[in-house]
């Protein structure tokens, strides 16, 4: 499933599992989107962006895809074992 939302950063929800585009000064950012049916849960993802990725239920979540600015989200991509995490 691909849920491609735009959106204006202070009226993201705090808390939601699929990925949104997120707007900052007119344009919109890539955000990172987990395929939930590829991810093993391993945590590593929520070890580098915790403000962006969570573990729930033994799976990661975007929680806040607005804080990718505050740390390398691609990083996280690049690093999942599974290569479960994309930034669209
Ligand atoms: Fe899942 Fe990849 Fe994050 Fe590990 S790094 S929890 S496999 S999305």
């Amino acid at each position: 499933m691909s849920l491609h939302r735009g959106t204006i950063e202070n009226e993201i929800p705090e808390q939601y599992g699929s990925n949104y585009g997120v707007l900052k000064g007119g344009m919109i950012m890539a955000t990172p989107k987990i395929d939930m049916d590829t991810c093993i849960g391993c945590g590593l993802c929520s070890e580098l962006c915790p403000k962006v990725f969570e573990l729930r239920d033994d799976k990661a979540w975007v929680t806040n895809p607005a804080a990718c600015d505050t740390c390398d989200c691609q990083q996280a991509v690049d690093s999942c074992p599974v290569t479960a995490i994309s930034m669209e």
